[in-house]
């Protein structure tokens, strides 16, 4: 036996979540049918306004409902000063922390050829040209100390090699494997603090 079509639709769409197999779709699917009619309707309504309001910033990569970001067109924020890292929850740990006043640029990714994800798939030619075209001081590469955020951080060590910007490694008080989103503010402020000149 199916449930009826926009039953099985439903339980579908929620596959899209990351660690959302068919049984918790299922029971998600339920629950929001059976006793959480007003949140399913908040849950539509927000996906739609997120979808079609957040894209990336034209600076920094990072989401953004406007064309460049807040932080990219902060004045106060040190723009000689460039922090590369993965993920938006990244550079939200990082301004967590209160440690670093420059910018951002956010690969959305890493390095993983594998999965066909190259040097162009997480921007890595528009920030190459960044750092050409403009008084880019340090790269701080804050790339999470896993297997393929050490090889991305490589990897921008060898392109931005005698580009005649300073770069650095932040140091890892933050946990090997471990990802920057989950280390706390005071060991990513002693990471920024610690790290080490690679270039
Ligand atoms: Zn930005």
């Amino acid at each position: 036996m199916n449930f009826s079509p926009a039953i099985e639709e439903l339980i579908e769409a929620l596959r899209c979540l990351p660690g959302v197999g068919p049984k918790s779709a299922q029971r998600m699917t339920l629950h929001l049918l059976e006793r959480d009619r007003e949140g399913a309707e908040s849950l539509a309504a927000a996906l739609n306004e997120a979808v079609n309001k957040v894209d990336h910033c034209q600076r920094c990569r990072n989401f953004t409902e406007l064309d460049v970001c807040e932080i990219c067109i902060d004045p106060r924020r040190d723009a000689t000063l460039i922090c590369v890292v993965e993920t938006p929850a990244d550079v939200l740990a990082v301004e967590m922390s209160g440690s670093f006043k420059g910018i951002y640029y956010v690969l959305m990714g890493h390095l993983s050829p594998i999965d066909g994800i190259g040097p162009e798939e997480i921007g890595l030619n528009l920030f190459h040209q960044r750092i050409v075209d403009e008084q880019i001081s340090e790269v701080i590469l804050a790339t999470n100390p896993t297997v393929e955020g050490e090889a991305t951080a490589y990897y921008l060590i060898d392109l931005l090699q005698g580009e005649g910007v300073k770069v650095s490694r932040i140091a890892h008080g933050v946990p090997l494997g471990g990802e920057l989103e989950y280390v706390d503010g005071s060991t990513l402020a002693h990471a920024f603090s610690g790290r080490r000149r690679v270039e």
